[in-house]
């Protein structure tokens, strides 16, 4: 039988370099197979022209290459329903342990622990890393234990436990860190093969540089400028890891992106202790919302056909690249839920549809801040006036002008709703449901 080596699942963390459960499966002494499966389940749901699906394909043949050219070893690549293929590649006898990468959305939860549990009747350990994030979990709580709902008092313990030395330490190269699996031969597996095509939208290259970190708060509001850091995809599938842009974030005397990153893990750890707010209100009296949910009109949200400027700018921004600014997110969001009185849910199922850095932590609970009913949200009677908001973050109109290129033509849609009846509609409709 063929001496035993261990499997490293890479999931959303596609990189070589400080990659936390990849570097551990090195030093465990075993030769590695790395390994990734493209879940049937969740492809499933995503159109044929999927950018993430053609991004994460394109980071697979980096690493892949990469692994080939480096280290005579490779990457084997899966498509089908995660247990199904561990079973297959268990029972050939040669799995000593299979190493990982912690992932705190309820699906994936749920998935791992079939997987463990698969593992642990054949006696193979499932070893799983934390990666994603700096603090995960129970690790920034109140000091009676209880998680943080609200977001200023996290960040500030968030703070308090932060030890750059530790928590930003890098990992070993991998060529020092241990061996992997040579000389074994997987089929490769093409887009096509998965009935996927290349799409036409790609994952912008981040941007770390001191300039943008140090100007970011001046500059991070107003669409027109490019003045954030396209980090979004990166993170979410892993080809920068969370402590090489902290790091990059305590270069910089302003501390504002670093609070950005620690936002991102507050959503986290709310996702984590609270998995139901995926579907349920997280102040659940705002589930008694009647919502309207008129199909023809969020059509018209969803096309960017609102007669709203900036509401219209982002929808089309965000179906022509994957991406929209986060000022105009945030206004999107209170449109459809309070001027159009439309599910919140509805709203984040677009998006996870739509957005390159697709996160359920973060959308679920950005979606549900928009409605009122998340944590730390803001009280359901502030409703952004979305032309006001073009006067404070956009008053050239150059985003506008930018993505709605008939704005000021006789073509360009009237207003769906006055903004005076609907605002009252809105506070008229949340007062009673939540009296
Ligand atoms: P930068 O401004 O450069 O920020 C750097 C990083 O900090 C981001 O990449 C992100 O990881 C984190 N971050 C910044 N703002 C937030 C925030 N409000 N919440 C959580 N993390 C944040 N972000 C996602 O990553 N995935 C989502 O699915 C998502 N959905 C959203 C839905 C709505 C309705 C709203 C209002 C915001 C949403 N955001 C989401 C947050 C934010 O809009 C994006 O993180 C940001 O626009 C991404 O662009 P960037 O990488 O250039 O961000």
């Amino acid at each position: 039988m063929a001496d035993s080596h261990c499997i490293f699942w890479f999931r959303r963390d596609l990189r070589l370099t400080d990659n936390k459960g990849l570097e551990t499966a090195l030093k465990s002494g075993k030769p590695v197979l790395p390994i990734f499966i493209f879940d049937k389940a969740i492809l499933e749901e995503l159109p044929e022209e999927d950018a993430r699906v053609s991004f994460i394909h394109k980071q697979l043949c980096k690493i892949s290459e990469s692994l080939k050219n480096d280290h005579k070893s490779g990457l084997a690549v899966f498509h089908g329903e995660p247990e199904a293929i561990f079973k297959r590649l268990i029972s050939e006898g040669t799995v000593a342990a299979v190493y990982t990468n912690r992932d705190y959305e309820p699906y994936a939860r749920k998935r791992d622990q079939a997987v463990e549990a698969l593992l642990k009747e054949n006696d193979i350990p499932f070893h799983t890393c934390k990666d994603q994030v700096i603090f995960e979990k129970s690790e920034v709580v109140k000091d009676d234990g209880d998680p943080y709902v609200v977001y200023t008092p996290y960040m500030k313990k968030w703070k308090e436990h932060f030890e750059p030395e530790k928590h930003l330490q890098k990992t070993d190269s991998v060529s020092d860190a241990g061996d992997f699996l040579r000389d074994r031969d997987f089929p490769w597996i093409s887009l096509e093969d998965m009935g996927f095509k290349p799409s036409e939208i790609e994952v912008p290259d981040y941007d770390l540089s001191t300039s943008l970190i140090d100007n970011y708060e001046d500059t991070r509001n107003f669409p027109a400028k490019d003045g954030t850091s396209h980090l979004g995809p990166h993170l979410r599938f892993g080809t920068i890891s969370v402590r090489q842009a902290a790091k990059k974030a305590l270069d910089s005397e302003n501390e504002t992106f670093l609070n950005e990153l620690i936002w991102r893990e507050f959503f986290m750890q709310i996702l984590w202790h609270y998995p139901e707010t995926v579907n349920n209100a997280f102040k659940k009296k705002y589930d008694r919302i009647p919502w309207r949910n008129k199909e023809e009109e969020f059509e018209k949200w969803k096309n960017g056909n609102t007669g709203y400027q900036l509401v219209d700018a982002g929808m089309r921004q965000l179906n022509k690249t994957g991406y929209m600014h986060n000022r105009v997110r945030m206004l999107v969001a209170s449109f459809l839920c309070k001027h159009l009185l439309i599910d919140w849910r509805w709203g984040e199922a677009y998006f996870a549809e739509k957005l390159l850095d697709y996160e359920q932590a973060s959308n679920v609970g950005n979606w549900q801040w928009a409605a009122g009913s998340g944590v730390d949200a803001a009280p359901y009677f502030r409703i952004f006036n979305p032309m006001t908001q073009v006067d404070k973050f956009d008053k050239g109109r150059n985003y506008i002008r930018q993505w709605v290129e008939e704005v000021d033509t006789d073509s360009y849609p009237d207003k769906i709703v006055d903004h005076k009846e609907a605002r009252e509609r809105c506070l008229e409709t949340y007062k009673e449901a939540l009296n």
